[in-house]
């Protein structure tokens, strides 16, 4: 499944290099299997994934941990009810955490993730210290932009922070489109009201959507 998302994400538009990275809590608790580096979202299979404790430290696996470790072991610690973590360079999300503007309500994508903050700092988060920063700026939010970075999201389960960082994406899109036309109007707030009640936080349209991008994924 880590391996799955991975996938998705490539497919999505979530690649740079061998950057990126997506992890799940593991059955026993205190531990996560996490993508290692060296390698594309689109290259790694289940034979790649590797097991870590919350200290970041690799316990399983022949190939490297990313050095951003402490985005996902501080948010496992801060998150007990997250279950997953996906932090990508996606380009516009990397856009618009590089402009003046702020994460704004633009489309249906945007209610899938709800209010997104972003994290002040374009320095790598490489230290527990800076992880403990990013879960802060994280909050109860579904997700994060980061800024001259990227994006962090997250999920009870490995389907469900997959979703959100697509979206999310997504709705970073619309939004630099939008700003290009002239000027960003959001969703309505009456409007917002009622269509976040039907499209955010639901849990069987989050897995429907995954199921297809899953296919997308295998259509090439
Ligand atoms: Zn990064």
């Amino acid at each position: 499944l880590l391996a799955q998302a991975c996938h998705v994400l490539y497919h999505q538009g979530h690649e740079h290099f061998f950057l990126g990275h997506v992890s799940a809590r593991a059955p026993t608790a205190g531990q996560v299997w996490v993508k290692p580096t060296g390698f594309g979202l689109e290259e790694v299979g289940p034979e790649h994934m590797l097991l870590a404790d919350l200290d970041g430290n690799k316990l399983e696996g022949e190939w490297n941990l990313h050095t951003e470790m402490p985005i996902h072991t501080a948010i496992y610690k801060a998150r007990p009810d997250v279950n997953a973590v996906v932090h990508t360079h996606a380009f516009h999300a990397a856009g618009l955490s590089a402009s003046r503007a702020s994460f704004q309500m633009v489309s249906q994508d945007s209610i899938l993730v709800g209010e997104v903050p972003c994290y002040p700092s374009a320095e790598l988060v490489e230290s527990a210290a800076l992880g403990a920063a990013l879960a802060s700026a994280l909050g109860d939010s579904r997700a994060i932009l980061m800024k001259n970075h990227g994006l962090t999201a997250v999920g009870s389960s490995i389907e469900q922070a997959v979703v959100r960082a697509v979206s999310l994406e997504r709705s970073c899109r619309t939004q630099l489109a939008a700003a290009q036309l002239g000027g960003v109007v959001p969703i309505a707030p009456e409007e917002l009201g009622r269509m976040s009640a039907r499209l955010g936080a639901n849990q069987a349209r989050e897995q429907a959507i995954w199921r297809y991008l899953v296919r997308a994924c295998g259509r090439g």
